[in-house]
């Protein structure tokens, strides 16, 4: 019952399963040339009894259903994507055409060193890459997001700390942090110690004075940080720590704001992540992962996970699993997100230093002259030179009982992705807006224009605001329910009688 063109984007799309027919098929299979083989009698009792109910579908039709899909979801490559924190940058297809060489793409992981020397080089290359940018000494390629990158490099503060008899189990992290730094805190056993910034949305050394102690195994941050403000007293802030033989942790998600200008290693930083899909033009996944390199100074290099790519004096790359005892282990399988690295080292050369400079140039420029543009609407939460990002808030819609996330679902009838809503928490009815370098000032300005048409109609007409999106074939979906009671999996009736048997 696959409905045409026009039914499938008006209508619910059948599920692949609810499509095709009996002995409908895509493929056409050369005839067998080899003994038939019963599969009762190859396999006894781990045979099937009865086929598998996979749909039996033609190629047009299968095809057809995964664009359909794809024509109902919104993407970089279909607008602009201003999902704050988030960095949604347009992936460069030279990226693609790179990660499908087929020397890099069909690669197997057990494939002996000696005839994946390209590959071993391509990420020593891109370690030496990433450390060159944020001024660590080395890099560990193996988290697989951004989140992970944090879990590992709280995992080396923590064994560097065991190294010295000690076991202190603070991490001070601001009220602004993102809400994955806590919790790679109490993946790792530690506990997450929150402390405020100030009222200019910025973190101050006297502020953070009282919750320095013996205790503390180290200090998280992000900088620029959450509201998109450069935390300028970082240095101060890492010597305070490290003089209690604390450690200080960065939180490299906004590095798309300091790349080519400032190095975090040359800020205090003693261990960092990466995340590759957001600085460094790779796709997001369902939710982020992907490649989270974790960048360090070299008294974290014994604690680092393995295998860690090795240059041999003669000149060959090597896997060294066995040189680190101290190591935190394995925290994936195999070598990590291998395509993920080669989409980031193709980005990485493509631009070179003068390119990631100037990005970083665009990206502020953007924000901020959204930042200018949108104040004049809008209640700017902190009205400074902002970094690549910029928090404004529903604040002037009060009257109107129009919230933040009116205004999102509003948004998306004009084209454009929604910001990140109610993050940070420290500004009510939050949306933080990154434009990234990609966008252009025409675009920048259909955004303005959106916001400000959306202003006007909270007050002329806030039930259609209240309402949208008007233009999406879902309209507001029950988020509660949808987390709360997810359907994640079909069952054909004719199977569940089969499993009740
Ligand atoms: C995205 C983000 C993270 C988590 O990274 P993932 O790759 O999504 O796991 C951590 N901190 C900040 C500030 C972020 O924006």
């Amino acid at each position: 019952m696959a409905g045409s063109a026009q039914q499938g984007l008006e209508h619910s799309t059948p599920l692949l399963f609810e499509q095709g027919a009996p002995g409908r098929s895509g493929v056409s299979k050369a005839p067998i040339d080899v003994p038939r083989v019963d599969p009762a009698k190859a396999l006894g009792k781990h045979a099937r009894k009865s086929a598998a109910p996979l749909p039996e579908l033609s190629e047009p039709e299968a095809f057809r259903h995964y664009v359909r899909l794809s024509q109902q979801n919104f993407a970089i490559d279909k607008g602009m994507y201003p999902l704050g924190s988030c960095t949604m940058k347009y992936n460069p297809k030279v990226n693609e055409w790179a990660a499908r060489l087929p020397g890099f793409a069909r690669l197997h992981p057990l494939a002996p060193q000696h005839t994946i020397q390209g590959a071993l080089e391509l990420m020593w290359r891109l370690e030496r890459g990433l450390a060159e940018v944020c001024g660590m000494d080395r890099v560990s390629l193996h988290p697989a997001a951004g989140a992970q990158g944090e879990y590992a490099g709280l995992a080396m503060i923590r064994a560097y700390h065991k190294d010295q008899g000690r076991s202190p189990r603070k991490v001070l992290i601001p009220v602004t942090a993102h809400g994955t730094n806590p919790a790679s805190c109490a993946a790792n056993g530690l506990d997450a110690v929150p402390f405020p910034a100030g009222d200019d949305g910025v973190v101050h050394a006297e502020m953070v004075a009282p919750f320095i102690d013996d205790d503390v195994a180290a200090i998280m941050i992000t900088n620029p940080n959450t509201v998109g403000l450069f935390e300028r007293e970082l240095k101060t802030i890492a010597d305070m720590i490290h003089a209690k033989g604390g450690l200080v942790y960065g939180d490299g998600a906004n590095l798309n704001a300091l790349m080519g200008w400032a190095r975090p290693g040359d800020l205090g930083v003693d261990v960092m992540q990466f995340n590759l899909h957001k600085t460094f033009t790779t796709p997001h996944g369902g939710g982020g992962p992907g490649c989270g390199p974790v960048g360090y100074k070299q008294i974290l290099d014994p604690y680092a996970p393995v295998p860690v790519v090795e240059k041999r004096e003669d000149g060959t790359f090597a896997l060294d699993y066995a040189s680190r005892p101290k190591s935190v282990g394995r925290l994936r399988s195999y070598h990590g997100n291998f395509g993920m690295m080669v989409r980031a080292y193709t980005y990485l050369r493509e631009m070179g230093a003068e390119g990631l400079k100037r990005a970083t140039e665009l990206a502020v420029l953007n924000a901020n002259y959204l930042r200018v543009a949108l104040g004049e609407t809008w209640h700017v939460a902190y009205d400074t030179t902002c970094m690549h990002e910029v928090v404004i808030s529903d604040k002037h819609l009060k009257e109107a009982h129009v919230t933040t996330m009116d205004v999102a679902k509003r948004l998306i009838d004009f084209g454009f992705h929604p910001p990140t809503v109610y993050f940070p928490l420290v500004v009510k009815g939050a949306m933080l807006i990154e434009p990234t370098e990609n966008e252009t000032k025409a675009t920048l300005d259909e955004f303005v224009d959106a916001m400000a048409q959306i202003s006007r109609e909270a007050f002329a007409e806030p039930d259609k605001v209240k309402a949208a999106p008007h233009l999406t074939r879902l309209r507001r979906l029950d988020e509660t329910k949808a987390a709360r009671h997810p359907v994640l999996r079909w069952q054909p009736e004719a199977e569940t009688s089969e499993a009740a048997e």
